[in-house]
């Protein structure tokens, strides 16, 4: 089989292709059940993706096949049959660990996060590609934090039994999507029984060149404090995903389908690692220090003071945040400003840099293109941690105590 690439619709194709495999070794005798059309209503319903309809009426969800039914060894060949292996992996899937030659002249980059079943995810509003997508995206936007360019990845699966493997392939499709988007070859990995939630465990590798390290504890009293793309998205998406799911609002079979997903929910289920952001950062040398915000902009900028033992004064009137997440939160009637700063998953880079440097920053803008960076604060010698408003000077949210 050819290695895995391209879009996520052709990761659909081969996915069909893949489970047709399984007619003739499902130990249930349920090969009969997997028919193209059947298949493709699944498709709809757990993923959300634009699919055909089907000019058949789906069969009962609870004849799926689950892992259990596949078993260990098929899911694992399921899955190394679809990755890549670039000519640096020495050894890939099938041996006790992979064997990786390292990037010439630079370090290596390594980053570990997890998903966890109820805990960073809920399997009624976040599709199996989604869960896949997250899994990785979050590993390479610490990358992207470090300055590195991702090259590999491990993948570990802790499944339920009663999972269905349509799910697997819908969460390896959401991965090996951001993988391929990213060049990131997925180099190894274990799958076990969960007894109970899903957990999707995913370690990164990558590569950085010893002058272009970007750290949390560089930041220096004078330099400008600055933000990618804009905040708070995140959170609003996954409120209004929870408020349709504790509402019932079932969705319809095509699942929550393109149209009904806006941009602030698209933000939770598929961020966006800013991987380019952090190499033009790192490549233009335009950064003192750097961290992604996967807890809300409020708890990256306490990290970067406290590593760079630094204070900072952020704007309010500064910090991008996008109409739609204003008024969202005004509906709600809570402060826009403090939800934005707090809410987490948005996955944009929180960086310092010197006022020397706006050169090798506009350098970095012109890398990007469309994607914005706005100045949002200063970094100061006294250790406090102030957000500027309108109505005068306060604390900043979010554990600013500790660092009085
Ligand atoms: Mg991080």
């Amino acid at each position: 089989m050819p290695p895995w690439r391209g879009s996520l619709k052709r990761g659909r194709q081969q996915r069909f292709h893949l489970l047709s495999q399984v007619h003739s070794t499902s130990p249930h005798g349920k090969a009969g059940l997997l028919s193209p059309p059947w298949w493709s209503v699944r498709s709809l319903t757990l993923s959300g993706a634009e699919v055909v309809a089907p000019s058949r009426s789906p069969i009962a969800p609870t004849e799926l096949p689950t892992v259990a039914d596949l078993g260990e060894r098929a899911l694992i060949q399921r899955i190394t049959a679809r990755l890549a292996t670039p000519a640096w992996l020495v050894v890939g899937p099938g041996d006790d660990a992979a064997v990786v030659e390292p990037e010439r002249g630079a370090l290596d980059v390594f980053t570990t996060d997890v998903q966890v079943e109820g805990v960073h995810f809920d399997r009624r509003f976040v599709a199996p590609d989604a869960i896949g997508h997250r899994a990785l995206a979050v590993n390479l936007s610490d990358l992207a934090a470090m300055g590195a360019r991702p090259r590999a990845a491990l993948l570990s699966l802790v499944l339920p039994d009663a999972l269905d493997v349509d799910a697997i392939d819908g969460l390896v499709d959401g991965l090996l999507a951001v993988a391929d988007a990213h060049g990131v070859a997925v180099v190894g990995g274990n799958i076990s029984r969960s007894p109970g939630p899903l957990v999707v465990d995913v370690t990164a590798i990558g590569s950085v060149r010893r002058r272009r390290i970007l750290t949390r504890s560089g930041a220096r009293a004078g330099d400008g404090v600055y933000v990618t793309g804009t905040i708070g998205d995140a959170l609003v998406g996954l409120q209004s995903l929870q408020r349709r799911a504790d509402r019932k609002v079932r969705p319809d079979r095509n699942g929550v389908g393109a149209d009904q997903v806006g941009p602030q929910e698209r933000r939770y289920l598929r961020p966006e690692p800013r991987v380019r952001a952090g190499l033009a950062l790192a490549g233009h040398r335009a950064a003192t220090a750097c961290m992604d915000l996967s807890d809300g902009l409020a708890d990256a900028v306490r990290q970067i003071a406290a590593a760079s033992r630094v204070g900072i004064t952020i704007d309010a009137a500064a910090l991008p945040i996008a109409g739609e997440v204003r008024r969202w939160h005004d509906g709600q009637g809570r402060d826009p400003v403090a939800a934005s700063l707090e809410g987490g998953d948005d996955y944009e880079l929180l960086f310092t840099s010197r006022p020397a440097h706006q050169g090798r920053l506009r350098g970095v803008q012109r890398a990007l293109g469309s994607l914005p960076i706005t100045r949002i604060g200063a970094v100061t010698r006294e250790p406090r941690l102030v957000l500027k408003t309108a109505d005068g000077l306060r604390e900043l949210p979010g554990g600013f105590e500790h660092f009085r």
